[in-house]
Order: structure tokens, then C-alpha cells, then sequence
């Protein structure tokens, strides 16, 4: 590499360094996105190696699943939410990817039926152009580069934007939920086992109406994968 087109990446790096998306260290050589201090110290839930752990029964009587899990407990003030805060909030696609990846590693070693197809929930069109990209189609990415699994994202589309949700009740965030989205084709993936992919999973309500509009399209065997799970 040419001396001062080095130098000028040096100084551009000590400026502005690559630092930890968890706790705002300087990232190391060989670390990406997040330090390895950071990565022993998140809190996992070892769900994947649970077949009947919290997330999986969240959806008991709701919808029908494989298996269903997510990566980490969101909770407040951990780095788990400042990943995601950093993922949603701060353009931090990689981050997504990254994070897909650690999650893959994880599904990589579950004993439950590998998926033939990911599908991440979809974006409200506007809001991805607003945002850039589909957080969940970033860690739908990632875990598809360990598992090998295609990640398909035309099939599924979202009509309109929900907004909160939170201050609803359970029959609300359900009604509201009807009709959001809707499938393009289905002969992609019509007797397939897909894998559906979120970040956060708070009630589950939106993960069960796209699950619901995948089943109703033909899909075989759902199951469910998540960053992290907000109890
Ligand atoms: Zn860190």
C-alpha cells in the first residue's frame, strides 16, 4: 500500500477508532464490532439448548413451532440493549451481521431440525429507507453465512407500519396486528421449514402474525430465532 494512503487510514483510525458496540472500548486487532471482553460477558440465554425455554412457550397456543429461541436477555442497562440501541439507532448494519453470526453459531449447535429457508420480518418500506436497512435482515444475513441456509426477503411484505405497541393489551396488539403482512409468492415456500428472524421479541405479537401469514402460504414447519428477549 502506498506510505501516505497508509498513514492517512492510521491517523483516520485514531480519530476515529473502531470501538466496541457494547461498551465503547477500542476494538482490538482481529475484533469486530464487539471486544472479546464484551462477548463472555453478554448475557446469553442459552435458550437454544432448551426446547422448553421462555420464548418458546410465549408462543404456546399462539402458533405453531418447531422450536423457537432468542440469543440474549434484554434487559435494561446491559450491553444487550445498548447492541440493540446501537443496531436500530446508530447505522450499524455490520453490527446486525455480526451479532447474526454469534446467533448462528449458536443455532449451528442446537439439536433442533435444521430450517431450509430464513426469512427475516420485514420493515415497513418507508421506514427501512428512513433507517437504510432491515436490522433483522442484517442478522438474518449473518446467520445464514454459518448455517448456509438462504435468507429469502421478497416473500414476505409488511402493508403497514404498526407503531408502539406497548400500551396495548393482548386482544389489541392482536387486532392490530391482522392484516400487516402479506405474502408476494408462496412457491418458494410452500412445504418448507423457515426459519423467522427478529431482533427484539417483546410480546411475540408480531412474530405470530407473520408466522401465521407464512403458515396460511404454505409453509411446513415454522421456528423462530431472535436477538433478544425482553421478559
Ligand atoms: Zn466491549
Amino acid at each position: 500500500m502506498h506510505k501516505l494512503k497508509q498513514y492517512s487510514i492510521d491517523f483516520f483510525n485514531l480519530i476515529f477508532p473502531d470501538l466496541c458496540n457494547a461498551c465503547g472500548q477500542q476494538l482490538y486487532h482481529g475484533e469486530q464490532q464487539i471486544c472479546t471482553a464484551c462477548l463472555y460477558d453478554l448475557p446469553y440465554t442459552d435458550f437454544h439448548v432448551y426446547a422448553e425455554n421462555a420464548v418458546a412457550k410465549l408462543f404456546y397456543g399462539r402458533i405453531r413451532c418447531q422450536w423457537a429461541m432468542a440469543m440474549l436477555y434484554f434487559r435494561k442497562g446491559t450491553k444487550a440493549q445498548r447492541l440493540v440501541h446501537q443496531l436500530k439507532y446508530r447505522s450499524q448494519p455490520d453490527l446486525g451481521f455480526r451479532l447474526g453470526a454469534l446467533l448462528g453459531e449458536k443455532l449451528a449447535v442446537q439439536p433442533g431440525e435444521k430450517p431450509d429457508l430464513i426469512i427475516p420480518v420485514p420493515l415497513h418500506p418507508k421506514k427501512e429507507r428512513s433507517r437504510g436497512y432491515n436490522q433483522s435482515r442484517m442478522i438474518a444475513d449473518g446467520i445464514s453465512s454459518v448455517l448456509h441456509i438462504p435468507v429469502g426477503s421478497t416473500q414476505l411484505n409488511r402493508l403497514r407500519a404498526t407503531g408502539t405497541q406497548t400500551k396495548r393489551n393482548r386482544y389489541d396488539r392482536y387486532q392490530n396486528m391482522q392484516s400487516v403482512f402479506s405474502l408476494a409468492g408462496t412457491a418458494e415456500l410452500r412445504g418448507k421449514h423457515v426459519l423467522l428472524v427478529d431482533d427484539v421479541i417483546t410480546t411475540g405479537a408480531t412474530l405470530e402474525a407473520c408466522g401465521q401469514v407464512l403458515l396460511e402460504g404454505g409453509v411446513a414447519k415454522l421456528s423462530i430465532a431472535a436477538l433478544a428477549f425482553a421478559e
